[in-house]
């Protein structure tokens, strides 16, 4: 049982225990509907074809973009990290490519996962939003013109699947879109499905499906607050600490979060160490999946994706969590690609900026099929199998989930963050100072001035396309929370 009451899932906790309606998504509010209802997968009967079913193929193509939620770029032992706890995904990076210069296309969960999906920048698929507080908190679902990539591979015969477990990633926001079935359950802080179970749902999947064309995108949430690892995952790294984190609660989490409180050297080990062993978890279970695919000797024609949506401060500026700065803990993160054996890698590692905004393009030109117009990044495939030097590319995030919207511009060495709200631009030469320690604003106006031009070019030509685009609709999250209570409900017979 945790500290509010609730349970998770895993190896520890039973599958399939009633849940909680979304309680701890909507606070107070969520509580007050909390109502024990069975884990709810949503499959999508309502499909063209009736049964989501896709013929056989002869030589079948399998697509896996892993999202590993909030994993920092640090974490991994291909990445330098001083506690490496990634072994299996270092040996997918081993054998694939690894891109050490890739950006976020926001800090948090919504506009990142959408801009994967989608291959267009946050401005551009609307998918976005803001936590005002329990009562109000809404967001936007993205636009109908804009195609997701899974729409777009169902269309050529790929049997689309998504595995996902985020409250952030509510089918009602768009991220269902296109896909036959998608398996969602609503992971917050004190409630996660965990990988072993999402795990076993991909590897259930392909037991079926080892002849057909397939996309599936596999959503691991685990090393997301709570810091809960399962099992002997528990304080592996933090064993002996009797200070107050050991039963993270709500009320100090807002505090942590909204408050800025900065924990004592041991609690910050402590948290970073529990943080650290769900990320070791979680890869255990990467780990497994590959075996599984291997055992069905699909590896070898899989294009194999792992990303991570944002990344986790832990007081590198003075914050914890994510959704706040543009900072590189929470926007540069990790990304390696695995191609199918039928290419071959001239380069283990791509130093070269790339951005999320370019996976979507690159599985598109994997698999050979034709790109929309709709995507904004361009195929990674060039820089991973052609001999010429990979050159950097502009890079731009935007959007906070808390407090004023913040927007990043990279060119060259230089990284240019800007507060909407008014407040002072900050540059930072990220080559030379890549923790951004030293704001070189004052110090170089010149180069300031130059980079913050850039910027507004770049924002003033999304904003140009985003005037030619319908509006992103509003979606009230508590009542359509609400509406599908009342729905469950009814089709349970409660209401009747
Ligand atoms: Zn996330």
């Amino acid at each position: 049982m945790n500290t509010d009451g609730s349970e998770s899932t895993g190896p520890d906790a039973p599958a399939n225990q009633p849940l909680r309606f979304r309680a701890g998504f909507f606070g107070n509010a969520g509580r007050a509907l909390a109502i024990a209802l069975p884990l709810i997968v949503v499959a999508w009967a309502l499909w063209p074809e009736g049964n989501g079913e896709v013929p056989d193929v002869e030589n079948p193509q399998h697509v896996i973009i892993v999202l590993v939620d909030t994993t920092r770029r640090d974490s991994f032992g291909c990445y330098g990290a001083t506690r490496p706890v990634t072994p299996r995904m270092d040996a997918i990076a081993a054998e694939g490519v690894r891109f050490d210069n890739a950006i976020a296309q926001s800090s948090w969960t919504l506009p990142t996962v959408t801009t994967i999906l989608t291959g267009t920048y946050p401005s551009i698929h609307g998918a976005e939003g803001k936590f005002t507080g329990e009562a109000n908190t809404s967001f936007h679902r993205s636009r109908d013109e804009i195609a997701h990539g899974p729409e777009l591979l169902s269309g050529h015969g790929f049997k689309t699947h998504g595995i996902v477990n985020a409250g952030f990633l509510d089918p009602v926001l768009g991220i269902e879109r296109g896909f036959m079935v998608y398996d969602y359950f609503p992971s917050y802080n004190w409630r996660v499905r965990r990988a072993d179970k999402s795990v076993d749902a991909a590897l259930e999947f392909f037991q079926k499906n080892q002849r057909k064309n397939t996309f599936t995108f596999l959503h691991l949430f685990d090393p997301h607050l709570n810091y809960d690892p399962p099992g002997e995952f528990r304080e592996m790294f933090s064993k002996g600490y009797t200070g107050p984190f050991r039963t993270l609660t709500g009320p100090q989490i807002q505090k942590l979060i909204a408050e800025k409180w900065t924990p004592e050297v041991e609690g910050r080990n402590y948290l970073r160490g529990e943080y650290d062993a769900e990320i070791l978890f979680m890869d255990r279970e990467i780990g497994r999946l590959v075996d599984g695919l291997r055992a069905l000797a699909l590896y070898d024609r899989t294009m194999l994706i792992i990303v991570a949506d944002h990344g986790e401060e832990f007081w590198d500026h003075g914050g914890f969590e994510h959704g706040h700065t543009m900072y590189e803990e929470l926007i540069r993160v990790a990304l390696i690609v695995k191609l199918p054996s039928r290419y071959e890698p001239v380069r283990s590692v791509v130093l070269a900026r790339v951005c999320q905004v370019d996976i979507m393009p690159t599985v598109f030109d994997v698999l050979g099929l034709e790109p929309p117009a709709t995507f904004d990044g361009e195929s990674l495939l060039p820089v991973m199998i052609d001999e010429a030097t990979p050159k950097d590319r502009p890079a731009y995030s935007e959007g906070t989930l808390y407090g004023v919207d913040k927007v990043a511009f990279y060119q060259n060495r230089y990284k240019y963050i800007l507060d909407l709200g008014g407040g002072d631009g900050e540059l930072y030469d990220v080559i030379d100072d890549p923790l951004e320690t030293d704001n070189l604003a004052a110090s170089q106006p010149d180069i300031a001035l130059r980079m913050r031009a850039a910027l507004e070019a770049f924002r003033s030509k999304l904003q140009d396309r985003m005037a030619q685009l319908s509006p992103a609709r509003r979606v009230d999250m508590q009542a359509e929370q609400n509406r599908q209570l009342k729905d469950q409900l009814e089709a349970l017979g409660y209401l009747r």
